[in-house]
């Protein structure tokens, strides 16, 4: 791996159409030279995130025209992915997924392509590469997208409630994770109610999937048992009573989730490549069921063939957008550069890197 990589940069101007944006993303993309790499016949996996239904901060459709038109005048088998989630909602299955996916204009006539969700049916069809790593000794990845030849990583960047910001290496190492893999991540988080903040008003109760939150005295418990470290508890929480260990709890889930992009990442050899909106950035993940407002000015599209490199650039233009203050710590207090060190430390990409602004 070279020592600086190198991240392309398409900047915006102002809140731009659909269609500038989806010729910057185009540019930028071939920029990389990765469709140079593909070949017909190649099973190529575009990974992306539909968005929560009600959420409108996602990548739209309109977006990607440009860069999907070159993908397919490479190779006939392309497909969008994603894999299901772990909480209630409309992506916890694949026909949901589908269905919402669809609803939010995705469907096969606007973009040319079908979309699979690569764990299955209901998130079970997984496979588990193994590498020693410092946190976890194998990853459970949905299977298709272990099944695909290229990968195009394309990421929404947001600030995010248990890792500080959602971009390329989130959207690799939990968003191609089957829901075991998810599960895994996430039982490193422990998120406790403050008994003294908790009016128990039980509106967190029914955003819990397992049933994990209980009545005590005065107040809400969880049952540690039950609780699978989802997170969905510490957004439903108005008042700020549910809290993690930022420290502890996000540091260790941000390390596993490098942990489960490398071995993904792995598996495709370098035939991988990152394109990232710095578009409508918002406090938190499309897989908010809710219009959010952004956090920082619309700043542009990059892409690169460093996942880290390309997180890094992220964090460092939001911040000089906020003039030196980090828009994503204002929503929730987290250092997101966990995912970032331990990326580089075990050689899944580089934290150093030149930004090229595309013509
Ligand atoms: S939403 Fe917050 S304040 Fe209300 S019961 Fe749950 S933890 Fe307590
Ligand atoms: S208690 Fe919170 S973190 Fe635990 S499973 Fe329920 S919603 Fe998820």
């Amino acid at each position: 791996m070279s020592a600086e990589a190198v991240v392309h940069f398409a900047p915006a101007e102002g809140r731009e159409p659909a269609g500038s944006l989806s010729e910057k993303a185009r540019k930028a993309y071939l920029a990389t030279g990765f469709n140079d790499r593909l070949a017909e016949g190649d099973f190529t996996a575009l990974k992306i995130h539909f968005g929560e239904a009600g959420n409108t901060g996602h990548i739209k459709p309109a977006w990607l025209g440009g860069l999907v038109r070159e993908v397919r005048g490479k190779t006939s088998r392309a497909f969008l992915t994603d894999s299901n989630t772990l909480y209630v909602g409309r992506r916890s299955n694949s026909i949901d997924h589908l269905r919402l996916a669809w609803s939010h204009g995705f469907t096969p006539e606007a973009t040319g392509l079908p979309i699979i969700i690569a764990d299955g049916l209901i998130g079970r069809d997984k496979r588990e590469p193994r590498s020693a790593q410092a946190r976890t000794s194998s990853s459970k990845i949905a299977s298709a997208i272990l099944d695909a030849d290229a990968m195009i990583v394309l990421s929404h960047v947001t600030g995010h409630v248990q890792t500080g910001i959602g971009a390329a290496i989130k959207n690799v190492g939990m968003g191609c994770a089957s829901r075991a893999g998810k599960l895994e991540q996430h039982s490193v988080a422990h998120p406790r109610v403050d008994a003294k903040r908790c009016l128990d008003c039980g509106a967190c109760m029914p955003f819990c999937p397992e049933d994990a939150i209980v009545q005590a005295e005065g107040h809400v418990v969880i049952d540690p048992a039950k609780c699978v470290g989802c997170g969905e508890c510490l957004v439903a929480c108005k008042h700020g009573a549910i809290k993690m260990r930022w420290d502890q709890d996000s540091l260790r889930l941000q390390e596993m989730m490098a942990e489960y992009a490398k071995r993904v990442l792995d598996h495709f050899k370098g035939r991988a490549v990152f394109v990232s909106f710095l578009i409508q950035v918002t406090k938190d993940c499309d897989c908010m069921a809710k219009s959010q407002k952004p956090i920082a000015p619309d700043i542009g599209v990059l892409a690169s063939l460093d996942p880290v490199a390309i997180d890094q650039a992220a964090a460092d233009l939001l911040v000089a957008a906020g003039g030196g203050r980090d828009p994503l710590r204002a929503g929730y207090d987290i250092d997101w550069s966990g995912q970032l060190a331990h990326g580089q430390r075990i050689g899944l990409g580089t934290r150093s890197y030149r930004l090229a602004e595309t013509a």
